[in-house]
């Protein structure tokens, strides 16, 4: 995976491929900057946006990657949490059992998702054993 880091059009690139055992070919991800993907996702047709993006990576990590057997370019329009809540879940103390979780509590990626889903988890356990039985 390699990261794009102040890099305008690229966030970050990814062999995907890699996750699965015995992939039949490469399969590339690469993730556009918040700002290319803004400036681009009315565009109609996406395919040359997707071959622009192969382009420019592949200056950087390798000319195959230019000259892809297949490509889909999605569009990915609520993809990045732009101000993220600065704690794992979000209640009230009115309806303790009602709380909402997910990434854009305390970050925006899956880890946040995850940490925020356990700590909701925790929470809604922690009601359980206090309320009142009856
Ligand atoms: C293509 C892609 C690649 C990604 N790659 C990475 C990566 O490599 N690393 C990383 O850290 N993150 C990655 N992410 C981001 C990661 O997937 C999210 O941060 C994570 O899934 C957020 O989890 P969540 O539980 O907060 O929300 P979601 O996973 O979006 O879950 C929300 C759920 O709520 C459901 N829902 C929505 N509205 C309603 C409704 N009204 N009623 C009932 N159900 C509803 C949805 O169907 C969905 O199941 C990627 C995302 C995409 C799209």
């Amino acid at each position: 995976m390699a990261f794009g880091n102040d890099h305008p059009h690229l966030r970050w690139v990814a062999l995907d491929s890699s996750k699965r055992p015995n992939p039949a070919s490469p399969v590339v991800v690469l993730h556009s900057s918040a700002t290319f993907a803004t400036t681009h996702l009315e565009v109609q047709d996406l395919q040359p946006v997707g071959e622009r993006l192969l382009n420019l990576a592949a200056t950087p990590l390798g000319q195959w990657l230019a000259r892809p057997a297949w490509i889909q370019v999605h569009r990915w329009r609520y993809g990045l949490v732009n101000q993220p809540l600065q704690r794992p879940t979000l209640s009230s103390p009115t309806i303790p059992n009602l709380l909402a979780c997910g990434d854009w509590c305390g970050g925006n990626g899956v880890d946040a998702a995850i940490s925020s889903g356990q700590a909701a988890a925790a929470q809604i356990g922690q009601w359980l054993k206090s309320r009142p039985r009856g």
